[in-house]
């Protein structure tokens, strides 16, 4: 017991030369089985020819060695000459081995190896002699025993429990060896950072269990894409790493990550059902790195850029999409405090009954006007509010912008006109939307058909059922309700039957080229005829000359948005507009003269006292 607190190895070769020296042997041996089942291997002794040691396999076709491994009994042989039980290992015959006892080694699993000492000449090997090589065995099947566990709780901390690929931890180390080695032998790796495309939803509709099955099922056709040299690991949740080497002049990575994509045209067949996932991957070579953690942040930044160009694409990091992605981690951090810092504006964008000119509605338009960046547009920051959520908080904010907004002109103005508003997928489907549009109304004392809600075909798509039923209690509210860019997405008129709709709004794609393009004038004058025949309203967008204004008129679309009316604008300006004349004349050019127009209103309103 004095002996176990040292390596397995050194223990080893300490327990043979004991043997060797205590029992006076020409030679000893420990024998280890190997994993290859029927073999064996020298992995300690005293005596033997040199460079045995640690190379000699025993086939394991003798009946001797496996005598002593299996065997519970120690095996002694007094002679192998003169006996007919067992048949002699090779590695005995080489050495002249006359004599030999020896004894099993047991491991967790079932015999680990053996123990034996064997002579040139004849020995009688006595009781006390076996006894001794039992003891020595005894205390070697403990470490070995004690090694083995603590393998078992190496391996688990370094590798992931679900897959059994090795886990950040260990991948981390890796990279570092390779760091370390970099300078002197000049081969670069790459990173691959791989991200399955549409994990989620798989989760949430099929369960966690199936989640776990497609994972596992994932990891193991990763390996059968890659180099058996090549790193796979896990790191978290849908997110695994490929590391490859990556010698100059050649596209390894490029050439796995396309295997990888094609790899997965096949779908994986999980116990309820067949599933299809992309992935979106991204490369960084560690030369663009000083560390492992830098790497795979970079890896993790091109995964991203990636994923912003759709799925199962593919991106190489560069500097530039590392300034990218700081940037976009740094306006997302911004956008928390937009809210708080009365940064956030709406504007106002009139919609004109195009027979008279007169104002029949108003668009609400999200600005942010950030303290270094200036006047954000949505597009710029929209995105961002709804990944981090931050949508449903902003969109409660314009929601009650606009309502008293609307109010006002109502109560002061006597202009019953309808405030439109724009949702996206997340707001449509957070539970208390209606909710706060009811006392949104209440606190406004705005009545519900002078709210609009504005809704592309895409968010109606996410999850349709529950929009329906969504969309129909904001109709009990009287909520006019709109279909947003109407032709950019599914284009289907059907599902209008289903969806209690008042209005289609043209895309201004289809307005732009009204009066030059044949196909788009069709495409136009249909939808304007359908949504005629099914009782909707139409609105053209974006309609910015007198050209497209006369064709619209022809086509008989009598609402319409755009710069050739008025530019969006601040809530002073619109309310100015408001009130006299009650038409605006269109005028081309607009954009120039107007868009410069939004000074900051003075914040009328603290968000915090309402979130
Ligand atoms: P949208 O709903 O299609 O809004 C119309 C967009 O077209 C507005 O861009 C408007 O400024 C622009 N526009 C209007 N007339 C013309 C024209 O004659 N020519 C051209 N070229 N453009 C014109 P904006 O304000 O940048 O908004 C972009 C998009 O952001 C909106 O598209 C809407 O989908 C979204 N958005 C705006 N406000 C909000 C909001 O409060 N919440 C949410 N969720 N989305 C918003
Ligand atoms: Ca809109
Ligand atoms: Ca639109």
């Amino acid at each position: 017991t004095a002996l176990t607190g040292l390596p397995l190895k050194i223990l080893l070769d300490q327990a043979s030369s004991l043997v060797h020296e205590v029992l006076d042997v020409d030679y000893c041996g420990i024998l280890e089985t190997q994993p290859s089942y029927g073999s064996t291997k020298l992995i300690s002794g005293m005596g033997w020819k040199p460079g045995l040691v640690d190379i000699a396999h025993l086939s394991g076709s003798d009946s001797y060695s496996r005598a002593i491994i299996v065997g519970e009994q120690p095996v002694v042989v007094h002679d192998f000459h003169s006996q007919k039980q067992f048949t002699m290992p090779s590695l005995f015959r080489e050495h002249a081995v006359v004599s030999s006892a020896g004894v099993n080694i047991p491991g967790q699993h079932g015999p680990w190896g053996a123990l034996f000492a064997a002579t040139r000449t004849k020995r009688e090997f006595t009781y006390d002699d076996v006894v001794f090589l039992q003891l020595v065995a005894n205390t070697l099947s403990s470490a070995v025993m004690r090694n083995d566990t603590e393998q078992q709780v190496r391996h688990q901390a370094l590798h992931d429990t679900l897959t059994g690929l090795p886990n950040r931890a260990l991948l981390l180390d890796r990279l570092q060896q390779h760091f370390a080695r970099a300078t002197r032998t000049g081969v670069d790796v790459a990173a691959l950072f791989i991200d399955l495309d549409d994990f989620k939803p798989v989760n949430d509709t099929l369960g966690h269990e199936a989640g776990d099955e497609l994972l596992m099922a994932f990891a193991e056709r990763l390996g059968t894409l890659v180099r058996p040299t090549d790193t796979i690991s896990r790191l978290a949740g849908d997110e695994f790493v490929v590391v490859v080497e990556e010698p100059e002049g050649h596209s390894v990575s490029r050439a796995i990550a396309e295997r990888i994509s094609d790899g997965l045209s096949e779908p994986f067949r999980l116990s309820n059902g067949m599933v299809t996932v992309s992935a979106s991957i991204g490369i960084a070579l560690a030369s663009t790195a000083d560390n492992p953690e830098t790497l795979l942040r970079n890896a993790d930044a091109a995964m991203y850029q990636a994923k912003r160009s759709g799925s199962g694409k593919c991106a190489i990091f560069d500097e530039t999409l590392h300034t990218l992605h700081l940037q976009h981690l740094q306006l997302k951090q911004a956008l928390r405090g937009a809210i708080d810092h009365n940064q956030l504006r709406v504007l106002y964008q009139p919609i004109v009954r195009v027979n008279d000119h007169s104002i029949s509605d108003v668009e609400a338009l999200l600005r942010w006007e950030h303290p270094d960046l200036g006047l954000l547009s949505p597009k710029e920051f929209v995105g961002l509010a709804e990944d981090s959520g931050l949508i449903i908080p902003i969109g409660r904010w314009v929601i009650d912008q606009a309502c008293q907004a609307a109010s006002q002109w109502h109560r002061i103005q006597h202009r019953k006109i309808t405030v439109h508003i724009n949702l996206s997928p997340r707001q449509l489907s957070d539970t208390d939307l209606v909710e706060h549009t009811k006392s949104a109304l209440q606190r406004h004392e705005l009545p519900g058909h002078h709210l609009g809600f504005e809704i592309t075909e895409s968010t109606l798509s996410t999850d349709t059922e529950a929009a329906i039923a969504t969309l129909n209690q904001l109709k009990k509210l009287g909520v006019h309700l709109s279909i947003d860019d109407f032709g950019t997405g599914y284009s289907s008129l059907s599902y209008l039957k289903q969806i209690p709709m008042d209005e289609v709004k043209i895309d201004r794609s289809f307005i732009e080229k009204l009066g030059t393009d044949q196909h788009d004038q069709a495409i136009v004058t249909a939808v304007v005829r359908m949504t005629d025949a099914l009782g909707l309203q139409v609105t053209a967008e974006g309609v910015e000359n007198q050209r497209q204004l006369r064709q619209l008129q022809d086509i008989g679309c009598n609402s319409a948005q755009g710069f050739l009316f008025a530019q969006p604008t601040t809530l002073e300006k619109i309310t100015t507009l408001l009130e006299k004349p009650s038409t605006i004349p269109p005028v081309e050019g607009q954009r120039l003269h107007l868009s410069t127009d939004v000074s900051p209103p003075t914040p009328q309103w603290d968000f915090s006292a309402h979130s």
